[in-house]
């Protein structure tokens, strides 16, 4: 089984920097866990305490129901591939991916068995006598992989390991390792700043910010149900709008002030922020782009700024008391840089944040 916990788990640098603080997490056997986050988070920090290439301060790091905090990076039944996958440029694919197991001591014939697996699992049966210089960048990173895979450890640790493709190579790869992912029957733990990776690639996420863990959640929650303002402005792209809003009764109606529009704030939402005292207050409403929706009889107005068009989609950004705002519309929008829109938000999908605490309300 591999599982692994982290416990409390704390890295404080020798010059006194703490970069990651109180670290929880529970990973199941078999899940693909991704670790996600601007530069400068912690998220390799983690990855490499998880390796032992890094001590750990404070906390208890298990794989299954072992302690690790103090074995040997070897011992740990680990393998990690990272974003600098540099691969021996004098030997073939085979010899790259036979090489750990030859240092090894294992016997010729077990290698030649793992690595003809590995290279079936990666598709590289048929590149196995190329040097490095005669591959592709996406078959180098497979190869890469291989190294990896040939070992058959129990946990697969990746630190960015696409970011030195290109944008097109980088979605291939990223199909390729969800399928590497389902047929190795792997745990996978997974470094990206990239959000997009992220929810494509992640069983669940890890997001964090600043050393402290944010929220981990599957994409689906993480993007419909954020829990704080940064994981909302983090998970999606283009990303979702802010906008201040004073909570007010209208009749027998709640509704968000926005400038001088008043938009109704559906009934469960309406009671949650009533329960919880906002009447009277200002919040963060966020709504997503594709919750913005134009229309020829909108209740809001404002000028279209930028209009984008990128093949499927096209984005419209305007202006709503004073704060710019994006919109995801159909290509068949008719609306132009320059011109009057109407629009309105689909209030069902709008979320409401406290504007101190930055904790969603509802
Ligand atoms: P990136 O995406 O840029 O790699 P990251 O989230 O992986 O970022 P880490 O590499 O884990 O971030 O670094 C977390 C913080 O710890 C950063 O602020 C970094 O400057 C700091 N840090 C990293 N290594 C050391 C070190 N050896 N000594 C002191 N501080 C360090």
């Amino acid at each position: 089984m591999a599982s692994l916990s982290l416990e409390h788990i704390n890295k404080t640098y020798p010059n006194g920097f703490e970069a990651v603080k109180d670290f929880n997490l529970e990973i199941e056997d078999k899940e693909f866990i991704i670790f996600v986050g601007p530069s400068g988070c912690g998220k390799s920090t983690t990855l490499r305490m998880i390796a032992g290439l890094e001590e750990i301060s404070g906390g208890t790091l298990k794989i299954g129901d072992k302690v690790m905090n103090d074995v040997e990076p070897k011992d740990r039944d680990i393998a990690m591939v990272f974003q600098n996958y540099a691969l021996y440029p004098h030997m073939t694919v085979y010899d790259n991916m036979a090489f750990g197991l030859k240092l090894r001591k294992v016997p010729k014939d077990q290698i030649d068995k793992q690595v003809r697996e590995a290279a079936r699992i990666l598709d590289l049966e048929k590149l196995l006598d190329r040097k490095p210089k005669a591959l592709s960048g996406g078959q180098r990173q497979r190869v890469a992989m291989g190294r990896a895979i040939v070992r058959n450890p129990k946990v697969f640790l990746m630190d960015e390991p696409l970011s030195n493709l290109d944008a097109k190579l980088r979605v291939q790869m990223r199909i390729e390792i969800s399928k590497i992912h389902q047929r190795l029957g792997a745990t996978i733990i997974y470094v990206t700043h990239d959000q997009t990776e992220a929810m494509t690639l992640g069983t669940r996420i890890v997001v964090m910010k600043d050393g402290v863990v944010q929220q981990v959640d599957t994409p689906q929650n993480l993007y419909q149900k954020p829990g704080n303002l940064f994981v909302a402005g983090f998970m999606g792209s283009p990303q979702m709008n802010f906008l201040d809003a004073e909570i007010k009764e209208n009749g027998s109606d709640l509704v968000a002030k926005i400038g001088n529009d008043e938009v109704v704030i559906p009934a469960e939402k309406a009671k949650v922020l009533k329960d919880k005292g906002y009447v009277g207050k200002t919040v963060v409403m966020g709504i997503r782009p594709e919750d913005v929706a134009d229309s020829a009889n909108g209740s809001m107005s404002s000028i279209v700024k930028v209009y984008e068009l990128l093949g499927a989609e096209v984005f419209l950004y305007f202006d709503v008391n004073g704060t710019q705002i994006t919109a995801r519309v159909d290509p068949r929008t008719t609306a132009k840089t320059g011109d009057p829109i109407s629009f309105d938000f689909d209030m069902d999908k709008a979320h409401f944040f406290d504007k101190e605490t930055e904790l969603v309300i509802t």
